[in-house]
């Protein structure tokens, strides 16, 4: 099979040495990106490890349909795997459609302008209707799902980890340990440390407008919106031990909210360092999160995109962090008629994923799912014309390949639960 990956962040460099390790199903692979030498490097560490696959390598200007579909034309893939950021995903969705080639991408869409009249207009309406304030939300993608019914194609959306496998363990534990599920907490705890005072663990742009926005979780089938970090619990997380954790927004409850009505509460928590928050609070009330262009020396700048280039490449924290990730998901339901709790998550360890493909856990754990989803979808398994999340079909061959590429999890039986 043919794919064409568009990225070549810390993401995108697992997802691709993991389609690398899966001979049966990549055999060809085109690698294109803003920054090429990304790509040249990364091709010429496979080819040095002898990986069977063969691999070309592009730019493209992935903001630019124009420029995917040409991509695509010329490559002619069987499927396009985006792994570069969520401002792409319309642009490279719209291209997808354009030459009826298969969609898989790992973030929902967000707009890179979020003062641009029309989106902002479209936003604060949606916001008084549903009651949530994400800049993201799944309506742009969703509303594919019958252009690409017509044109026969797939489109998987959020094959990461959170959303990805978080919503592949709904989806698991639905067909095997309940009846009714009535609670989820999606935990996403990361106990690795990387000795800087502040970096983030993926793209931190991305990383900082999610965490510094409202949270909000779902409630009896509506949504209920908080102050960013205003709910904070603590957990003691197996293999990890006891963190605190804050109540963020996070795009799988909208998904899961959707696809399983009857669940009376979403929530989703995520671990930060108190050293993290001081420093993107300071950032915040300095004006540097924002997304809003200012004039400096005659020039217009983005101050977080002037922030990501003074920030370390989350790509390079590799080699110095230490610790282990656990991410999962805490059901209460019920099983033939008796109460039910179970968790299901996964540990990674930082060092280990380093040692295998010379990245952190964070884009590991993202990876490797982009890598399954897009198998799934190659290999006829998880195909099915229309847009879909993942916990939208069979779980099963998904959670037999996590263990297979590295991800292994478990079931606790009656862990602890969260306030
Ligand atoms: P990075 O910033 O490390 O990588 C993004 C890549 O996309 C870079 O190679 C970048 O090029 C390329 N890119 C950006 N804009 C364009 C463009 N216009 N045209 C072509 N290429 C472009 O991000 P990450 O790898 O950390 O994140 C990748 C994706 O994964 C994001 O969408 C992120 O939200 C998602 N993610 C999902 C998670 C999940 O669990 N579901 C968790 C973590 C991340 P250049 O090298 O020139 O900068």
């Amino acid at each position: 099979m043919r794919l064409l990956v568009i990225g070549c962040g810390g993401v995108a460099q697992v997802a691709i040495q993991k389609c690398a390790q899966n001979k049966e199903v990549f055999t060809e692979m085109c690698l294109a990106s803003r920054t090429v030498s990304k790509c040249d490097a990364l091709k010429d560490k496979l080819e040095k490890q002898g990986y069977p696959v063969k691999i070309t390598t592009t730019t493209v200007n992935a903001d630019d349909t124009g420029d995917v579909v040409r991509v695509i034309r010329e490559y002619q893939p069987d499927a396009v795997l985006n792994v570069a950021l969520p401002y792409q995903d319309l642009s490279i969705m719209d291209a997808c459609l354009e030459c009826k080639v298969d969609y898989i991408d790992t973030a929902n869409y967000e707009p890179e302008d979020t003062d641009e009249p029309v989106w902002r207009a479209a936003y604060e309406k949606r916001c008084k209707e549903k009651g949530f304030t994400a800049y993201f939300d799944y309506s742009y993608q969703w509303a594919y799902m019958d252009k690409f019914k017509e044109a026969g194609i797939t489109g998987l959306l959020g094959t990461g980890f959170d959303p990805g496998v978080t919503s592949v363990f709904t989806a698991y534990a639905k067909k095997h340990y309940f009846d009714r599920i009535d609670y989820i907490d999606i935990l996403d705890c990361n106990g690795g440390d990387h000795g800087y005072a502040f970096a983030t663990n993926f793209n931190p742009e991305i990383n900082l407008r999610e965490v510094s926005a409202n949270g909000s979780y779902w409630e009896d089938g509506h949504w209920v919106e908080t102050k960013p970090m205003e709910i904070k619990r603590e957990y003691d997380f197996p293999e990890v031990g006891q963190k605190d954790m804050y109540l963020l927004h996070h795009e799988e409850i909208e998904a899961l909210g959707r696809n399983f009505p009857e669940v009376k509460r979403i929530r989703f928590f995520m671990t930060f360092g108190q050293s993290y928050l001081d420093h993107m609070r300071c950032l915040e009330d300095v004006g540097m999160l924002s997304t809003t262009p200012v004039k400096f020396e005659g020039k217009d700048i983005v101050p977080i995109q002037f922030l990501k280039a003074l920030l370390p490449d989350p790509a390079s924290l590799g080699p110095r962090t230490v610790g282990k990730t656990n991410i999962g998901c805490l059901f209460r339901g019920v099983r033939d008629g008796k109460e039910r709790v179970i968790y299901i998550y996964n540990v990674c360890d930082h060092q280990e994923c380093y040692k295998e493909l010379g990245s952190q856990a964070i884009s590991y754990t993202t990876g490797v799912p982009a890598m399954i989803g897009t198998a799934l979808v190659l290999k006829g398994v998880w195909k099915k014309p229309g847009v879909y999340t993942t916990d939208e079909f069979d779980p099963d061959p998904y959670m037999e390949m996590l263990g297979e590429y590295g991800l292994p999890w478990v079931v606790k039986e009656n862990p602890a639960e969260v306030e």
